[in-house]
């Protein structure tokens, strides 16, 4: 008696195959076999027909509680966020604040599963998501996430983040609904220290998320430096404050834009400081004209990912949770055009994103998680070429079907 598997993927291949095929036995969600030829019977079986399986998509960064939005919000703050080599980040922020009055779970939830359903038809199998959190949007965006993360538990995975967006010192009130929103259930504590109008009210800012983080024992996911000001310094003061407080590999860095106009003496200083702190970084290249440094940091040994960060709201017009897709743009914004950037570029979207994210065991080899995508391309340059749907969604060993509203 040979063994059984519960599920099989036969004539695969894989990133260290190349172009000799594969066969992958999966056993209760896990992988527990991949070889040449699959060695035993399987109760189901995936005929991937020469295409590229790897790990599912994890998508470091997405404002869920917005997609959908930039028709209620008007187009006024995509100027101010895009042009002017982002001087006037933080103006477009109050320009998309208003809206947020309107906001209500009843009709966030629709947008947000339409997103989700999407994301699971792209291969997204987790998502760091953000919900805003402040006197206007309340607790709204926040509901309508955890409510979407029970109801699409078991196939994608939403870390509801907190998130004071329009700040804390400057926000009356934001304070204690972000304590209402941990007390809630929120997995995240977010922030921006960056909007604070004086470099005090930053450190404050940071000093109270982080005790937050304390007391309901939380990770932390900042968007730090996300401005056109090379003096900016909320990066730094977040990755010092989670060293302090014991919070290696527990600190996520978002966005960082301002990374790319710092002199090259201190970028070197924070790329060494973030790997000692353990804090991984999210990049959104084509949703701002200044991205973080990415190859140098994972040069560093800095994990690095890259995120969705829109969709369709008052920063971006388009987004559709395909990280292939991301990778795509991301790959021509940052003139990462040669194979082994591909692979870096994959590894953001993939491995290195989990990593980013805390997640554990998300590797397609003996013993990791059977979270898996198949792919209707041979290799990972072709991949992100066509940045086509997977033609198989793997979650826990168990295939994926999706229905797109
Ligand atoms: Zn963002």
């Amino acid at each position: 008696m040979g063994k059984i598997y519960d599920l099989a993927i036969v004539n695969a291949r894989t990133r260290n195959t190349g172009s000799s095929q594969a066969a992958i036995g999966i056993t209760q969600g896990r992988i527990s076999m991949i070889g040449p030829s699959l060695d035993g019977e399987a109760k189901k079986t995936i005929d991937a027909s020469g295409g590229l399986v790897t790990e599912s998509f994890v998508n470091g960064h997405l404002h869920l509680c917005k997609v959908y939005t930039l028709e209620m919000a008007g187009q006024s703050a995509l100027g101010e966020y895009q042009q002017g080599g982002m001087g006037g980040a933080m103006t477009a922020i109050e320009r998309a604040a208003e809206f947020k009055n309107t906001y209500d779970a009843k009709w966030i939830l629709p947008n947000v599963r339409k997103a989700c359903d999407l994301a699971l038809l792209y291969g997204n199998t987790h998502i760091r998501a953000f919900a805003d959190v402040d006197s206007k949007a309340r607790l709204e965006g926040v509901k309508a996430l955890l409510a979407a993360r029970e109801e699409y538990k078991g196939r994608l995975d939403l870390q509801v983040v907190a998130f004071p967006q329009d700040g804390i010192l400057r926000e009356e009130g934001a304070l204690s609904y972000m304590k209402e929103a941990m007390s809630l259930g929120a997995d995240v504590v977010g922030g921006i220290p960056w909007i604070e109008l004086t470099r005090g009210d930053e450190e404050r800012h940071v000093e109270e998320m982080f005790r937050l983080a304390a007391e309901f024992d939380k990770d932390v996911s900042m968007l730090l430096d996300d401005v056109g000001d090379a003096d900016e310094r909320t990066l730094e003061m977040c990755v010092l404050k989670g060293l302090a407080q014991g919070w290696q590999g527990r600190v996520t860095a978002q966005h960082c834009r301002a990374m790319s106009l710092y002199n090259e003496n201190y970028f070197r200083k924070i790329a060494a400081l973030m790997r000692k702190a353990g804090v991984g970084l999210v990049a959104d290249p084509h949703t701002g004209p200044l991205h973080a440094r990415v190859r140098d940091l994972a040069a560093a040994g800095v994990n690095v990912a890259l995120g969705q960060d829109d969709i369709a709201d008052a920063y971006y017009p388009y987004g559709r949770c395909n990280m292939l897709e991301v990778a795509f743009l991301a790959s021509h914004l940052m003139w990462m055009t040669k194979f082994e950037d591909m692979e870096l570029l994959y590894n953001m979207v993939t491995t290195s994103a989990a990593r980013v994210l805390g997640l554990r065991g998300h590797v397609l080899e003996q013993g990791g998680t059977a979270d898996l995508v198949v792919l209707p391309a041979e290799d990972v340059y072709h991949a992100i070429w066509d940045h086509q749907p997977p033609s198989h969604v793997i979650r826990n060993g168990l295939e994926i079907t999706v229905g797109v509203n």
